[in-house]
């Protein structure tokens, strides 16, 4: 999030506190007490090191609390986010073409420069994001060793994680920290067994970690069906982020609550964020 964005989040009119952390916002609505307007909550996914690095100093200067959700075993140096092994692979293959088949997908791919080799990447990562991990990991690795570029176990220092120092640095700032599971899967796609210990597993380190209840949650790639939603209520989390755009009013459901991307453009963020985007999706709605 820019400084800009930062920015018009902290002028407020109001004396009552727009900012509050998630749980207090969450708090609030399920006792149906009135919000002030533009109350809004801040949460950054995933915890990346740039978490801590970039955006940490500038929330402390502007004393905006926010909840960094991390994916446990990316943070103990397990995993990586998959998402990013094909970007560690395009950045690094010799070639400036490449071609690449999933399924009954041919995808012929430009790998000129730094820009054309981060989207190769991402059309390949889309494709690969409704499979399951079995095959996604195959692909991964069969894509790697055709650009002949070895995947390391561990992600690059510019790939990497939090660490659980940051993370105890951040906290004591005012910072929340959250579960966005073990190692990041699509929840919808996973059986039963896998999804508790995902909600589970990852809960129990952050606590053991950090010393105290954890129990705000994010949905990795904003992915939750009734079933999914079930298990995070039983797993003990209170309440839970998906990618769904959109505001959340009073009676909003504490478990999937709609999030605003931050924008390239400040105007189309203080478009998003001042509800208009909602405006017209309703209006649209009313006229279909
Ligand atoms: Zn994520």
């Amino acid at each position: 999030m820019g400084l800009r964005r930062v920015n018009a989040f902290s002028r407020s009119e109001s004396r009552e506190d727009p900012h509050p952390d998630l749980p207090s916002f969450v708090t609030r609505c399920s006792q149906g007490l009135q919000l002030p307007p533009g109350t809004a909550a801040i949460t950054i996914d995933d915890g990346y090191r740039d978490a801590y690095e970039i955006a940490f100093p500038i929330l402390v200067r502007y004393q905006l609390p926010a909840t960094v959700f991390v994916v446990t075993d990316f943070v103990d140096r397990k995993a990586w986010l998959w998402t990013d092994k094909l970007r560690f692979v395009t950045a690094r293959a010799r070639a400036s073409v490449f071609k690449a088949v999933i399924g009954d997908r041919t995808f012929n791919l430009e790998m000129t420069d730094a820009v054309s080799r981060f989207e190769a990447a991402a059309r390949v990562n889309a494709a690969l994001k409704l499979l399951p991990d079995d095959f996604k990991e195959e692909t991964i690795v069969r894509i790697a060793s055709s650009l002949g570029v070895e995947l390391p176990e561990v992600p690059p220092a510019e790939m990497s994680s939090t660490t659980w120092s940051q993370l105890r640095e951040m906290e004591c700032a005012g910072l929340e920290i959250g579960s966005h599971t073990l190692t990041h899967p699509l929840l919808t796609k996973v059986a039963d067994d896998r999804l508790s210990r995902e909600l589970r597993e990852s809960r129990a380190r952050l606590e053991s970690m950090l010393g105290h209840p954890v129990d705000q949650f994010c949905y990795p790639h904003g992915a939750y069906s009734a079933r999914v939603r079930e298990a995070v209520a039983s797993a003990g989390y209170q309440c839970g982020v998906t990618t769904k755009r959109g505001l959340n009013g009073r009676q909003c459901d504490s478990l999937t609550l709609r999030r605003i991307h931050t924008e390239p453009d400040f105007p189309h963020f203080v478009q998003s964020a001042s509800g208009a985007e909602d405006m017209k999706g309703k209006l649209r709605a009313l006229v279909d």
